[in-house]
């Protein structure tokens, strides 16, 4: 699966970093496709299925994350085992692997682009994108060179999904120096109909 217009490689889907002490965190338009992956009329519904949880990032803002089973085979519910066969690209037939129910169209965001990363400066606007091994032997980071990233060049539907996770970034920086409550975000930002 790659993350870019042309072919460069990345996140061959092997499901490892799908499991342990991972926290994959989501912005709205997350909410929106995985609620809609699940049927449900709106993202409240993420919620109280305690599917989606929230946690609070270091300056305390409150984000949504998939809630992970706990325990030492806890895993995102949205992994299943699959055997793969001639159509899992990157495999060996026959083998077992732990694969995304919402690959691709409803995967979030950041799970998309996994192994990079990206961090936004929301003073001046700049974004930095890197990479970053979600596990010491992710397969989707072997190979790549890190030289040629700035070559590389996002797709065209990623790009429009960062560009609106920078302006979610923006509203949450927003309502929380406009001190609203914890409440009052959760409710603006994250309850609302598909
Ligand atoms: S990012 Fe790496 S470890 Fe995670 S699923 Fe993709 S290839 Fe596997
Ligand atoms: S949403 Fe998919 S890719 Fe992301 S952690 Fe869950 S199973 Fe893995």
């Amino acid at each position: 699966m790659s993350f870019t217009d042309s072919s460069e490689g990345g996140c061959i889907c092997c499901g490892e970093c799908c499991r342990g002490g991972m926290h994959v965190y989501l912005n709205p338009d997350d909410l929106l496709l995985i609620s809609r992956f699940s049927g449900l009329s709106n993202t409240y519904g993420l919620f109280e299925q305690k599917i989606v949880i929230i946690d609070y990032e270091r300056n305390g803002a409150p984000v949504p994350r998939l809630r992970f089973s706990k325990g030492p085979a806890g895993c995102c519910s949205f992994l299943e085992n699959r055997l793969t066969d001639e159509d899992s690209p990157g495999f060996d037939s026959g083998r077992l692997i732990g694969l995304c129910r919402l690959h691709p169209e409803y995967k979030p965001l950041v799970c998309m682009l996994a192994p990079l990363y990206r961090s936004v400066d929301l003073d001046d606007g700049s974004e930095q994108i890197g990479f970053k091994r979600p596990l010491p032997g992710c397969p989707g980071y072997i190979g790549f060179d890190e030289k040629r990233l700035p070559d590389m060049t996002l797709s065209a539907g990623l790009k429009e999904r960062l560009r609106r996770e920078t302006d979610f970034f923006r509203m949450l920086s927003g309502l929380i120096a406009d001190g609203m409550s914890e409440k009052q975000i959760i409710g603006q930002l994250y309850y609302f109909d598909c």
